[in-house]
Parts: C-alpha cells; structure tokens; sequence
C-alpha cells in the first residue's frame, strides 16, 4: 500500500491548484485523476476574473496564464457588463481563456513540483480511522493518508461517501452547450425567451461555432446527441442551421446546492464537490481554485505539525460563507436572465442601479472576488481583506508584496521603525520584512483606508493581523495562523 500526507481525488483545477500549495509547503501529496490525460470534454469555464488571477500571481503563475488569453473587462451580473477598470488592483480585468489551456497550466506547475498523479484511475471508496484514511482506488490499488481532499467535482463521490448532506435546489432548467459546425450562417450572439438564454458564437477562427441552447424540457437522461441538439436548436430558432460534426456536446443544470460541512473528520471537500451552481457570472472555477489555496497552507500546517487540527475549522468557516453567496448572486442572476416583461423591466431598473458608482463597485466586487472578507473580528478594515499587491522599499531591492508570497509562507510585513519586531519562536516560519511604502492605501469597494504600521499576511494572501504602534494580539495572530511559539507541543 502506497502512503502520501494528502491524497486528493480528482485533478481538476481545485485538485491541481491544492496539490501545488501542498507542494509549495513541502507535504507529500498524490493526486488520484479518472482521467487519462488533462483534456477536458465539453465546454466549461471560459476564463478568470480578477481575484483568481492574483491568487496565482502570489504564487509567480499568473504570466503564465496571461500570455495565453485574452484580457478584458469580464465582470457582469446577469450579462449586464461592469467594468472593473477603476478598481485597485495590478489586474483590474478578467482574462478570457478556455478551462482546457488553464488546467494544462496548472498540470504543468504541479509536474514541475514533482507531485505524483495516478491517471486514468478513480477513488472508488475509502475508510477512515483515528490516524488516517485507507482510499481504494480502482485497478487495485489502495493508498493510506493523513487527509483526503475530495476535488472529485460536482457528483463528489468523496462527499457521498462521507455522508455529508448537499442541501439546495432542483434543477429548474436544462441547456446543451457544444462545439459543431453548421452549413448555415445562424443567427449570432445572445437570444433570451421564455424558456431560458441561448447563444451562438464564432470560436476562433475555423469553422467551428459555440452553441449554447436552452432545451424545452428538463430530466434528460444520459449523454447529450447531436439530435438532442437538433431537436433543441429547432425549437428556439426554428432551424438546426445544418449542425453537424460535434467536437464537443455536454449537457448543465442551473441545480443550486453546497455541502453543509466542507470537512469531516479526515475528508475535506474543495470546489464542485462542495458547491454546484449555474454557471452564469463564470464563478464556479475562480471559488474552487480559491477553496484550494484557502485549505493548502492550513492543511500543509497540521500535517507537519505545526498547527493543532482545529486550524482546518476556519476552513469551511471561511470558504463555506463565500460560496452560499456565490450560489445566491447565481439564483438571481438566473431569475434576471428570463425574458417576461416583468422580469425585462426589473432588469432595465437593475441595468440602471449599475451604472451608478457605488452599486456598480459594490456588486463587481462580489463578482469579482476581490470584495471577499473572512470574519476575523472587529479591527482595522484590512483585517479578513486581501493585502494589496504594493510596490514596497527595502534595503534589499523593492519587491511588490506578492512577491513575497510566492512561496506560500506567512510574512510580517514591518512598516514602522526596522527591527522593531522580535519573532524569533516563529522565525523558522514566518518571513519578517522591514519595508517601507509611501502610496495610498487603497482597498477594492471599501475604497481608501489609514495606512498600517504592520500586517501579518498569510499564505492565502489575507491579512491576519493589523498593528499600530504597539504590537497588541501579535503574539495570538501568530499563534493562530502559524502555530504555538516554537517549542510548544500540542
Ligand atoms: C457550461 C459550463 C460553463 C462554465 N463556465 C465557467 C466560467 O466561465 N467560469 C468559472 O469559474 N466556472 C465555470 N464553470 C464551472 C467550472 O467548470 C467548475 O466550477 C470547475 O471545473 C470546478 O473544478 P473542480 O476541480 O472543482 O471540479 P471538476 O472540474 O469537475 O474536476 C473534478 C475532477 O475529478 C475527477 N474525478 C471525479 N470523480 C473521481 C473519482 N472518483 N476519482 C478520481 N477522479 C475523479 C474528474 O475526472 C475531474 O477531473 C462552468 C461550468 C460549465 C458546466
């Protein structure tokens, strides 16, 4: 039996982007993928929005992704545009790259940190005792853990297996998304009716076309025809445009529905299998790959001991309010898609609410993710926020705060007086910088806030503490988000 700290099943971008941070922090973890290679099959997401594409530039990647897309505003609610242009941020856009190039990036990270992936086999169950957990993979093989992440998307075996309830709500609608080629020129772009919103695209250049169709009835079973998409077609536009050779035909719900505990006991769940949604305002993605770097560095830190296990508690604690929303702002972003007049006039009132400022900052924000907040008491407006990437002084050079995150280690980040701190029984741990900063601080909705004499940012790129002259609460910030003082046993 082959033993690893953490196993994940499923290598989709939750599996690989956790699987990199628990590198990054020097665990030894495995990834159990059904696939045989990193294609994907059908059409998902479809790019990143502005907070994922800064949690991988604390990580050193994000080039890597923008060399390959398209940047653009891409925020919206309900399709109805925002532009982030104005806000705070390096990257104040989103990029437009198809799900297949970004998981062959991040497979690509992850070989180079040398993680293990079984191809082309599943988890098929698993028992879990006081110490570990005993997963049984198909073709024989079995592997014994510390921790199992269920990564393994929306129909999560992992969860099922677990027993943890995925309370929400029935699908209300059916849509067929393919990639096809049709002898007729159709009728381009976005259509909305009774039923639903349907689109046809060009795909870049070729004679392939992007369809997404609203099918008449619900509770299709089994895989997706080219006549299901015929039949479809014909009943929205009255033609099928002569679709023929699919590349691609998969079928969505709007089922609405999240895990009502992200952990149990040994098994943790990230991404899809913790949260289903709509895919409309393109979400799904930014908050899986999210949940990963919120869980890696807590995960990474009981494993080597350096935490107690109820570290792993903040992580449903954070993550599970994030996506309850994310499942909210989709509810009615779906209700504002059908196309009755009442609905048409309440979205001519909302169309109207965000062209304004604050409504438009507020609500692109959310979409965004760069407004996320984790409860972690009253204090300074920072505290629970994201630190923002600024272009710091030091003696050694002027690194931009993200920078100092790329290997995922907490950093104490000294504006004051220089040497004013003493870490030392967190000195292995945490990276203390004394620096300086003279700009504004400047944070994405709250807008401007008094500037710090010292944060502690964590791995995930969220400030943990906010100091003023004196260092008050330091100690227990330190104590925990990185651990006990050295030398404590727990
Ligand atoms: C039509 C459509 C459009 C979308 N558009 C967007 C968008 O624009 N933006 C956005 O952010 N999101 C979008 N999404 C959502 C996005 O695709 C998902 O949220 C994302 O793929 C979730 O990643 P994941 O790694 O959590 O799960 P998945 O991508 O589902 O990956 C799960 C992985 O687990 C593997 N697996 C499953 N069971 C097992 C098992 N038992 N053992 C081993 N491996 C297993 C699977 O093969 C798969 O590789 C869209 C989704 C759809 C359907």
């Amino acid at each position: 039996m082959a033993e690893h700290a953490v196993v994940i099943a499923g290598g989709g971008p939750t599996g690989l982007m956790l699987a990199g941070e628990l590198a990054l922090a020097g665990v030894d973890v495995a990834i159990v993928e059904r696939r045989a290679s990193q294609d994907v099959s059908g059409s998902r997401a479809g790019g990143l929005h502005s907070r994922t594409i800064e949690v991988l530039d604390q990580r050193g990647i994000a080039d890597r992704f923008l060399s390959q897309g398209q940047v653009a505003q891409v925020a919206g609610f309900a399709w109805i545009r925002l532009d982030i242009s104005d806000f705070p941020t390096r990257h104040n856009y989103g990029l437009g790259l198809r799900q297949s190039h970004m998981e062959r990036i991040l497979a690509g990270w992850v070989d180079e940190l040398a993680v293990p992936i079984y191809r082309g086999r599943e988890v098929t169950g698993f028992e879990q005792d006081d110490t570990g957990v005993d997963v049984a993979v198909s073709d024989g093989l079995s592997l014994r853990a510390q921790y199992l992440v269920g990564c393994d998307g929306g129909r999560s075996l992992i969860r099922k297996a677990a027993g943890i309830d995925f309370p929400g709500w029935d699908p209300t609608a059916s849509s067929l998304i393919a990639q096809v080629e049709m002898d007729q020129e159709p009728e381009w772009g976005l259509r909305r009716d009774a039923i639903g919103v349907h689109a046809l695209s060009r795909l870049e250049d070729g004679p392939v076309r992007g369809v997404l169709v609203t099918e008449q009835h619900l509770g299709h079973t089994g895989e997706p025809t080219l006549r299901d998409l015929s039949e479809a077609l014909i009943a929205v536009y009255g033609t099928d445009y002569g679709v023929h050779s699919p590349t691609s035909i998969s079928r969505f719900t709007d089922m609405t529905r999240q895990a009502a505990s992200y952990r149990d006991r040994r098994v943790l769940l990230a991404g899809d299998a913790a949260h289903v949604h709509p895919p409309v305002g393109g979400q799904g993605l930014q908050i899986g790959v999210q949940d990963a770097v919120n869980l890696g560095w807590k995960l990474a830190q009981v494993v080597k001991e350096t935490s107690p296990e109820s570290l792993l508690d903040t992580y449903h604690a954070e993550r599970h309010p994030v996506a309850a929303r994310v499942l909210r702002n989709t509810m009615a972003q779906t209700a504002l898609l059908r196309s009755d007049e009442l609905t048409e006039a309440l979205r001519d009132t909302m169309s109207e609410l965000l062209s304004m400022d604050e409504p438009r900052k507020r609500v692109a924000g959310m979409m965004s993710g760069l407004d996320i907040h984790y409860d972690l008491g009253a204090g300074h407006p920072l505290l629970g926020r994201r630190m923002p990437d600024l272009d710091l002084v030091t003696t050694s050079g002027p690194p931009r705060v993200f920078t100092l995150l790329h290997d995922a280690r907490p950093v104490l980040l000294n504006l004051g007086e220089p040497g004013g701190f003493d870490i030392t029984p967190w000195s292995d741990r945490v990276q203390l910088i004394d620096a300086e900063y003279v700009g504004v601080w400047e944070l994405p909705v709250v807008g401007v806030v008094t500037a710090p004499a010292a944060v502690l940012i964590r791995p995930d790129g969220y400030v943990a503490w906010v100091g003023d002259r004196n260092q008050m609460g330091l100690q227990d910030a330190l104590t925990t988000w990185v651990g006990p003082p050295a030398a404590t046993v727990f």
